[in-house]
């Protein structure tokens, strides 16, 4: 009889201990996770990769790398990191080909794509090309009859000129096919430029890709947390 009571004593004990600690790892997570980084939880982002084969897309004058490459790759680095966060992502092309081997169809496609999946964001990569060679670091655009796509670049821009130290830059109105979709925020980003020689060495550092990427998930938190 004691022996009995001893054992279920224990078995008691065991199951108490157990709850307590499941209770500590809850509320531990809970607590542990900070908030701001689910603001853009329930999200959904279209990326696009702008360019690719057979459009090359700007070719670097000292690298002789291709644009399109880098726009995957930086596509890549932001969609991986997004969906790390719990953030649905929808990537134009996932591979180093074009949707169509003409750029008027392959544009079409990367814009059906962005209006059936209405995401809550759309960000289209580019890298820019400039008569003014000293022009360095990103620029983002949106469409002049856009108002969430002015506020999500202007949201971008900022972020992206806190990350790499740009006094003031503006994110630019500028009519363009892609960034024209109705009521979806679609804005372009040109994340470097191969006319600054500065630019197209960076260009080729993952790093920088990363800055790039954190970036721009800071901006579409502050876009979210602003309500949009
Ligand atoms: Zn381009």
């Amino acid at each position: 009889m004691t022996q009995n009571r001893f054992r279920i004593t224990t078995v008691a004990a065991i199951v108490l201990l157990l709850i307590i600690l499941v209770l500590i790892m809850v509320f531990t997570l809970t607590g542990v996770v900070p908030k701001e980084s689910f603001s853009v939880e329930g999200f959904k982002v279209v990326i696009d990769a702008s360019h690719g084969l057979p459009d090359k897309g700007l070719v670097g004058e000292i690298t002789g790398k291709k644009e399109s490459n880098y726009n995957l790759y930086t596509a890549q680095v932001l969609e991986s990191r997004l969906n790390e966060m719990g953030v649905a992502t929808v990537m134009t092309r996932k591979d180093s080909n074009a949707l169509s081997d003409t750029r008027q169809d392959d544009l079409a496609l990367r814009k059906r794509i962005i209006t059936t999946n209405a995401p809550d964001a759309a960000i289209s990569f580019e890298i820019g090309y400039r008569e003014d060679k000293t022009f360095e670091g990103p620029q983002v655009y949106y469409s002049p009859s856009s108002e969430k796509g002015r506020i999500l670049a202007e949201a971008v821009q900022e972020k992206l000129n806190e990350e790499f130290k740009i006094a003031g830059r503006k994110a630019e109105s500028r009519e363009e096919f892609i960034t024209n979709a109705g009521d979806i925020p679609v804005i372009v980003i040109e994340y470097g430029n191969f006319s600054n020689p500065e630019d197209e060495l960076l260009l080729r550092k993952k790093n920088y890709r990363m800055r790039v990427a954190g970036a721009v998930i800071r901006g579409l938190e502050a876009y979210a947390e602003a309500g949009n």
